[in-house]
């Protein structure tokens, strides 16, 4: 890796005891992780005096407010997926490394990986995110298809088409319940899956594929709970009803799934449904990393922090975006995790550490809320904010692409989305109906992953 050699300089009383003895070098921020939280530290760090080290397992940026669309075809992966080496283009003082982190010694200071030399830090910046959480769900963990990374999406893509394609062969395929879609979780997730899900069947797969019924290519939302979106209000509750029935998405709450086999859902309540595909965003939990680290974790496997966004016993460590538990200064509520939070307080880690650097005090963390927002569908969305107003419909759909333009990492990002998102509105096309194998069995536009096992 490379390593710039400079003068160190103690700025800082709480400098860790390993650059003031080491001369050779000036600070290292290190930052784990390249999302939201992670690109945004990482560019607020781009005039310190400091090595900035980004590392994640992938060497792109996923945009995961975008992967439902990814996954229903609407857009492709490099839509969704940034890469990160690009976002420091222009930026001296960063460097980028494809690596997987096993291990953080908070004591030694010292981050490990399964496939990279270790690496020693002044600053910590960790982000590594949230992964999902099946709750022990009998048979989830080998049949069904998450939703929280690009090669979720891009699996879950491949494999209803190949659904499709098999059932359009073979009609028995279609009354065992093949083209069938079960999405648990009645949260933002689930519901953006469910609709955009809907709108691919109905709009684009009943052309595609006149000969089967759609009657018989059903989508079903499950929810466990009495009641969709519960963090939102009735208005909006009543409004996503309405939208995901128009578009012909079957709902059912108070309904747990106890297992799930390839070609079956059973529910708690006995019912079993034929379906060959299950999406789960039903829940979601703090990396795993976290529990080997020996500090407070709250609720979800978060790491608690204070206002300025450092973990307790460790003023060199900040935890920031989903892996975090932070409290909002005014509403004292833990915040929801979002991209704009993850951003944000980002953003804020990396101004923090550039401002102790230069000898500045440290500011504590304030939240500008954007609102909780999701897309059911086309002209379709809704939106809350944490002082209660909400929004529906398209109104509420040019403050989602607002708000999710201001996260994309560049002007060039954002100039595609608002091409690609026009097109999809005026055509309904969407394009990324195709499948491409090679010869390693793996799909081309899937960024390198696996193509699915079959369920069959
Ligand atoms: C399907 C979906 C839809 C969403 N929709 C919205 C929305 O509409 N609006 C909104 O505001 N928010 C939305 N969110 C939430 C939002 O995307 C997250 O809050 C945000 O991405 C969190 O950012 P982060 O930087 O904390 O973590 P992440 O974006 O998860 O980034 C963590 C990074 O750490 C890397 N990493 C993890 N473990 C390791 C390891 N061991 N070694 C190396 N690297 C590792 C990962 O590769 C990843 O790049 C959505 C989330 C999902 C899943």
């Amino acid at each position: 890796m490379t390593v710039r050699l400079s003068t160190v300089r103690t700025l800082d009383p709480e400098m860790p005891k390993s650059t003031e003895n080491d001369h050779s070098r000036r600070p290292r921020v290190v930052i784990l992780g390249g999302g939201f939280a992670g690109v945004g530290a990482a560019m607020k760090l781009k005039d310190a005096d400091a090595d900035v080290v980004l590392v994640d397992k992938h060497n792109y940026h996923t945009f995961q407010p975008l992967l439902y669309q990814c996954a229903s075809g609407l857009l492709e992966p490099i839509a969704v997926g940034h890469a990160l080496r690009d976002l420091v283009h222009g930026q001296d003082n960063a460097t980028i490394h494809q690596a997987t982190i096993t291990a953080v010694d908070l004591d030694a200071r010292e981050v490990r990986f399964s496939d990279m030399e270790p690496l020693t830090y002044d600053y910590l910046v960790f982000g590594l995110g949230a992964e999902v959480n099946f709750f022990g769900t009998d048979g989830a963990a080998e049949h069904a298809f998450p939703m929280y990374t690009l090669p979720d999406a891009m699996r879950l893509r491949t494999h209803i088409l190949e659904r499709w394609e098999a059932a359009d062969r073979d009609p028995e395929l279609v009354d065992d319940g093949a083209l069938n879609i079960v999405v648990v979780g009645g949260g933002a997730t689930g519901i953006e899956s469910a609709g955009a899900l809907a709108e691919l069947y109905r709009a684009n797969f009943a052309k595609d594929y006149p000969n089967v019924s759609q009657d018989q290519a059903r989508v079903i939302l499950v929810e466990a709970g009495p009641t969709l979106f519960p963090m939102f209000k009735e208005d909006i509750r009543e409004y996503t009803e309405k939208a995901l029935a128009k578009r012909t998405v079957e709902v059912m709450v108070g309904e747990a799934v106890a297992s799930i086999s390839p070609t079956r859902v059973t529910l708690k309540s006995g019912t079993v449904i034929p379906a060959h595909t299950l999406v789960w965003g039903a829940g979601l939990q703090g990396n795993q990393l976290v529990q080997a680290l020996g500090i407070e974790l709250v609720r979800g496997n978060r790491i608690a922090v204070g206002p300025e966004l450092t973990v307790q016993d460790h003023p060199e460590m900040y935890a920031v975006g989903d892996i975090a538990a932070i409290t909002d200064a005014k509403t004292k509520t833990v915040l929801p995790q979002l991209g704009s939070v993850a951003l944000q307080s980002g953003e804020h880690a990396g101004e923090t550490i550039a401002r102790r650097l230069a000898g500045k005090e440290a500011k504590p963390f304030k939240y500008h809320d954007k609102g909780t927002m999701a897309t059911i569908g086309r002209g379709a969305a809704v939106m809350q904010t944490m002082r209660g107003r909400t929004m529906k419909g398209r109104t509420a759909q040019v403050a989602w692409g607002t708000v999710h333009l201001a996260l994309l990492p560049t002007n060039e990002d954002r100039a595609k989305a608002v091409v690609d998102w026009a097109g999809a509105g005026l055509t309904h096309q969407r394009a990324g109906r195709i499948t491409v194998e090679t010869d390693e069995g793996r799909d081309m536009a899937g960024a390198g992953t696996k193509a699915p096992k079959a369920r069959r």
